[in-house]
């Protein structure tokens, strides 16, 4: 293999726009002798084939894994058992097999159970993306400056971790390691509560009648418009997030309501103090995400 090469063969299950961004970066930069792609859909193929970001494609998953030394699935969460069963008979000895999933600790769960032992499961998640799918929104720098945490089992294989963590890093992504529930826990706060706050926050607006819809998109503001976006994502993606990631959500969001009900107090109580002193402080939190280079 060339130096640049790190796998010779692999597989992309699902190729919207995680999957294609993936296969967009791997193509640029030579990291894989083959590309082979699959979706649910003809359809998408087809324009995975339009769009030569892949070197081919199998609408049969099992097909598609053949001989391959990179499995890495990139469809929704929801998908997950029907694929490990598809697959668990069909992987080359020694294959990796990863994924890009925003819940983690179902991934060890659903496919550590049926994965046979010849197999290494090294679950990932580029914490990168848009509010767009599909395998035209995806672009080759989608990862670039940003982190992906690995969360393999404490047994799995070193080399296969190595592997895994060189082809983000060779994405321009920062890699860090970490358990799968403590992934979930720290996600549900920083993108799956947020998530689901937009989503609420837009469905009120729309819901309201005393606001009719032009006045709601008229005076869409600075606020209102970052919500409406995050709003836009994928519902299939972010229902399966929900589902999969239920407890930490849960549990987060007993604490923000909590939160919320303390602010709703100091509304009512013209607590001017208490409002002031925790907009200064999540003032500060940005700050800090700014000087971190994360804004
Ligand atoms: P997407 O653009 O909607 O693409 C999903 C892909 O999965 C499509 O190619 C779809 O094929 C395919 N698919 C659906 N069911 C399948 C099945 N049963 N077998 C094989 N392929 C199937 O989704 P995405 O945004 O790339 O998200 C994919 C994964 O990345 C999710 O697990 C999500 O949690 C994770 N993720 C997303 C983001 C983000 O911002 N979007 C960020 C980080 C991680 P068809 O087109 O034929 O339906």
């Amino acid at each position: 293999m060339a130096d640049d090469v790190l796998f010779e063969r692999v597989a992309l299950i699902g190729i919207g726009l995680i999957g294609s961004s993936l296969a967009r970066l791997i193509k640029r930069d030579g990291l894989a002798g083959h590309i082979v792609a699959n979706a649910r859909s003809q359809a998408t193929l087809d324009k995975v084939v339009e769009l030569g970001i892949a070197d081919s494609v199998a609408i049969n998953v099992a097909d598609a894994v053949a001989g391959a030394d990179l499995v890495i699935i990139c469809s929704p969460l929801g998908t997950y058992p029907a694929i490990g069963a598809a697959i668990k008979d069909h992987l080359a000895d020694g294959a990796i097999v990863s994924d890009v999933g925003s819940v983690k600790a179902m991934v060890l769960r659903e496919l550590g159970a049926v994965l046979p032992s010849h197999v290494h499961l090294v679950p990932a998640h580029p914490v990168a993306g848009t509010e767009h799918s599909g395998p035209e929104a995806g672009f080759a720098d989608l990862f670039d400056g940003h982190w992906c945490i690995l969360t393999p089992g404490p047994d799995t294989d070193a080399t296969a971790v190595y592997r895994v963590k060189e082809l983000w890093r060779r994405a321009g992504m920062k890699v860090d390691l970490m358990d799968a529930e403590h992934h979930d826990l720290v996600l549900a706060v920083t993108s799956h509560l947020p998530h689901l706050i937009a989503y609420n926050i837009v469905g009120t607006a729309d819901d309201l009648e005393t606001v009719t819809k032009s006045e709601v998109i008229k005076y869409a503001a600075g606020g209102f418009r970052d919500f409406t976006r995050i709003a836009a994502s994928d519902p299939v993606m972010w229902r399966d997030v929900f589902l999969n990631n239920r407890e930490a959500v849960l549990e987060m969001l007993g604490r923000f309501t909590e939160d919320l009900t303390a602010l709703q107090r100091a509304i009512r109580w013209s607590d001017g103090d208490a409002l002031h002193e925790m907009f200064t402080r999540t003032r500060a939190i940005r700050r800090g995400i700014i000087e971190a280079g994360q804004a």
